[in-house]
């Protein structure tokens, strides 16, 4: 039996720590005591976050959690995880298929199909557990038994925050402050700090996680303020000399090849967040960042307004994502990428007409 609670349609204004349907995880997580969390690959702060956040709530529980993702979180984000606990099945294959071996149940979180976590999803569907899903993009995947998808909400990181709280209430039981740090970090760098999908749920919660003792300005200064020499240079060559603007579709597109990488000594996360920079220009809608690797062309979209990134990036680029955040993978020579860009936007808008 699948139960599916999706508001995408809703007009916003949940109140999830009044919902009855809580009760339905809290059910299931009644009799678990090994519980595999499940973030997505390349994770982001709210795929750590949100991971970290539910492992301090299911510790106070007094339950097992074990949080494992496909493949290494940039370094910045190990402030939260200190003793490196969370395990990588790109790196950890082992102990990854030993806790899924041990576990009783599975949550997934900030993602909406096992496509997101690589070679780690055949790993997840192979198991018997039941599987919870927590996430905010739309359209999840059919293979979950308990699904909670809000793509409405800012994070994955906000979403969990309103589903611990309505399970914490009257427990006598606390989030450990470690937890609400990674779910204010989540939701913070999910709003590309505060900018994006924020909610009025989204400063409440910051505000009561403020007064619960999270330390902003600590961070802040963990997210914001460690960026090295190399990515500032890489930036400033990035729109010095690779932006390049696309007036027709109001759009802008940089490729980050292997030999700008080279160039600049890059390390994995020092292009993060390039690819908003466009849209601080007067008129674009749209931006696109390209990364080359070694098997496949990483494909970052964001937009503006009404444009949807979204349907953009299933359409053309082999992934999915938010209505205005958006990415997925391309296998054509880089030096083909900026063409296909301008092509897809051409056919795209197009259709939309
Ligand atoms: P980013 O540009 O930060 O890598 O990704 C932005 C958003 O796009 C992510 O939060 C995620 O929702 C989505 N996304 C990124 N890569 C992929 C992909 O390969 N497939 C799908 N379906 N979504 C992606
Ligand atoms: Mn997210």
């Amino acid at each position: 039996m699948q139960y599916i609670f999706n508001f995408a349609s809703t007009k916003l204004r949940i109140k999830v720590e009044n919902i009855a349907y809580l009760e339905r995880l809290g059910d299931i997580l009644e009799p678990c005591s090994n519980i595999i969390l499940v973030g997505h690959v390349n994770p982001d702060g709210d795929s750590i976050g949100s991971v970290v956040g539910m492992a301090g709530y299911l510790e106070a529980l007094g339950k097992g959690a074990t949080a494992v993702v496909p493949n290494r979180y940039p370094d910045f984000l190990s402030f939260l995880d200190p003793q490196g606990q969370i395990l990588s099945y790109a790196d950890q294959r082992q102990e990854v298929e030993a806790a899924l071996g041990a576990a009783d149940l599975i949550i997934c979180m900030d993602f909406n199909s096992l496509k997101r976590i690589d070679a780690l999803g055949d790993a997840i569907e192979s198991s018997s557990v039941p599987k919870v899903l927590i996430d905010h993009h739309p359209q999840p995947d059919g293979i979950f038994d308990l699904v909670y998808s809000y793509p409405r909400y800012s994070s994955t990181c906000e979403l969990a925050y309103w589903i611990i709280r309505g399970l914490l209430r009257g427990s006598g039981l606390e989030l450990p402050l470690h937890s609400a740090t990674a779910l204010y970090t989540g939701m913070m760098t999910d709003t590309n700090n505060f900018s994006n999908s924020v909610l009025p749920s989204t400063f409440r919660m910051a505000g009561e996680l403020m007064e619960a003792g999270v330390d902003k300005e600590w961070v802040q200064k963990m997210v914001f303020g460690g960026y090295s020499q190399e990515r500032m240079r890489l930036m400033g060559y990035m729109l010095l000399e690779n932006m390049k603007m696309i007036p027709q579709y109001n759009a802008a597109v940089m490729v980050l090849t292997k030999e700008i990488k080279e160039r600049f000594n890059f390390a994995d996360g020092d292009s993060e967040g390039f690819v908003n920079l466009a849209l601080n220009i007067r008129g674009v809608k749209v931006s696109a960042l390209f990364t080359e690797g070694d098997e496949f062309i990483r494909v970052s979209l964001r937009s503006k307004e009404d444009f949807s990134v979204n349907s953009l990036s299933r359409a053309f680029f082999n992934g999915g994502g938010h209505e205005r955040a958006a990415g997925g993978r391309l296998y054509i020579p880089v030096d083909e990428v900026e063409g296909y860009f301008v092509e897809s936007l051409g056919k795209f808008v197009g259709n939309e007409k």
